[in-house]
């Protein structure tokens, strides 16, 4: 505690207490709020933002411009004083959107544009040519195994369940709906269609589509999957109701290519007390190849990135070993992060290294509201013990929940670790989540510092305060 009582005097005379307005700040509080007063007063989160999503763009696993937000992840992490920077290889998908990606509905002789995209891996309509048949609605694939097989053959499926309006967190509405668009696909292909059409997975009704993951099936025929703005599907379905006959042409030109090597761009911090103990935080640098990337996950890079300058700038010194991760392949795989636990679990098992706690920032740019706990009953109660320290920022849910898909396989490492996710507030996030809106101008540059600066407050916290697993052996 000596060296952060050091800092703040250091730093006094730049901090609101010393005006005298909060004059009881002490120990872990006034710590906590030099790290708010850093990250509102000289943020750089939200230029690094910009560069990210302006200067480099989308940044889909295997393109050029994710091999592009690799080398600029390691140059600021070199700027920010890393002790060391490096790549751990990983072997991502490669496939592109193509050029083409329409269809339209034709209805007694007439056409009528839809909006659609394609689903993330899927195939191009047949030899890139347009794909013309009837359309079947059904709002599950559990109702799609129910039809008989001749009211779906030859047919495309549209997927038309919308996400629950009611649940009040966005994440489980998704999580509700997104079968539709991993597995509808296969569910298709196995009920003797030639291609499927799901409704975007967003509460917005608007006319975007929004991409996301599909995944095909070694036993299945692979079929074109698209996906339907919310519009386009809720007047497709009124339109079927009168016009079941209907006709739906849709043409794409997407394809797959042979995996190609890219990375995790890790940055270390090394400990002062507990160097074999590492804390892992992190977020993904990839994105789809629509929009910018801007909330999933530019945020979370940024967020990232910005711990580690505003911990340098404090002159906070680390106990423990803090591993600062640009996750690769995400959106489409998550080999990122099941290379880095693959890692983890072979450091426990061969070396005296021990990852002891993981923080995710993977939900956007939004106001932070708290974290999602995923831990044993211990560590989550000592984290729920800080809910207070958080008050002073309007920042109190604390939460079991998962984490974040990137950290999630560090699970299974013995010990577990201690893992946290950034919690912000979701209302809005899946309006941009995978489409054309999600670029730098949607995310606010206030509530980006607040997010980063809520990220920073727990790193520091797991540093301080988390038992040590004591000398390795
Ligand atoms: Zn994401």
């Amino acid at each position: 505690m000596r060296s952060i009582l050091t800092i703040l005097a250091v730093i006094g005379g730049l901090t609101p207490f010393a005006h005298g307005q909060s004059p009881e700040l002490t120990g872990d509080s006034a710590f906590i709020r030099a790290i708010y007063d850093e990250a509102l007063a000289r943020g750089e989160a939200h230029e690094n933002l910009r560069q990210l999503t302006k200067d480099i763009g989308h940044r889909l696993s295997g393109s050029q411009s994710a091999f592009d937000a690799m080398d600029w992840g390691q140059g600021v992490l070199e700027g920010y004083g890393a002790d060391s920077v490096w790549v751990m290889p990983v072997r991502v998908p490669s496939w592109t959107r193509g050029t083409i990606a329409q269809a339209t509905a034709h209805i007694d002789g007439t056409e009528y544009p839809l909006h659609v995209t394609a689903l993330g891996g899927s195939v191009g309509t047949p030899n890139d040519a347009p794909l013309r048949a009837q359309v079947i609605q059904v709002k599950s694939l559990e109702q799609l195994r129910t039809l008989p097989r001749a009211s779906v053959e030859g047919r495309l499926v549209l997927f038309n369940r919308p996400m629950d309006p009611v649940l009040i967190n966005t994440g489980a509405a998704y999580g509700g709906a997104v079968d539709q668009r991993g597995r509808g696909a296969v569910a298709a292909a196995q009920a003797g269609a030639v291609g499927a059409l799901v409704r975007s997975m967003t509460h917005a009704l608007d006319t975007l589509p929004h991409t996301g993951a599909m995944y095909y099936q070694e036993d299945t025929d692979s079929v074109p999957s698209a996906a339907i703005s919310t519009v386009d599907a809720s007047w497709l379905a009124n339109q079927l109701m009168e016009h079941p006959d209907l006709e739906v042409m849709l043409e794409m030109n997407c394809r797959a290519f042979p995996d190609v090597e890219q990375g995790n761009v890790i940055g270390e911090w090394r400990g002062s007390e507990l160097p074999h103990e590492i804390i892992t935080l992190g977020g993904h640098l990839d994105s789809w190849d629509i929009g910018e990337g801007a909330h999933d996950d530019g945020a979370g890079i940024v967020h990232t990135l910005e711990v580690l300058r505003i911990l340098k700038a404090l002159g906070y010194t680390p106990r423990r070993t803090i591993r600062f991760v640009l996750f690769i392949n995400e959106e489409n795989g998550n080999r990122g992060g099941k290379t880095y636990a693959a890692r983890a679990q072979e450091d426990h098992a061969t070396t005296e290294l021990r990852y002891v706690a993981a923080l995710e920032s993977d939900a956007g740019g939004f106001v932070p509201r708290g974290f999602r706990i995923d831990a044993a009953d211990e560590p989550t109660a000592l984290i729920r013990s800080w809910s207070p320290l958080f008050e002073p920022y309007n920042v109190h849910q604390f939460r079991r929940g998962g984490a974040g898909v990137d950290i999630g396989p560090l699970k299974a490492l013995t010990p577990r670790p201690a893992m946290m996710g950034l919690s912000p507030d979701g209302q809005r996030y899946f309006d941009f989540h995978h489409s054309s809106q999600d670029v730098f101008e949607n995310v606010h540059k206030r509530e980006l510092e607040l997010g980063a600066a809520t990220f920073a407050a727990a790193v520091y916290l797991l540093d301080q305060h988390l038992p040590s697993l004591g000398k390795a052996d």
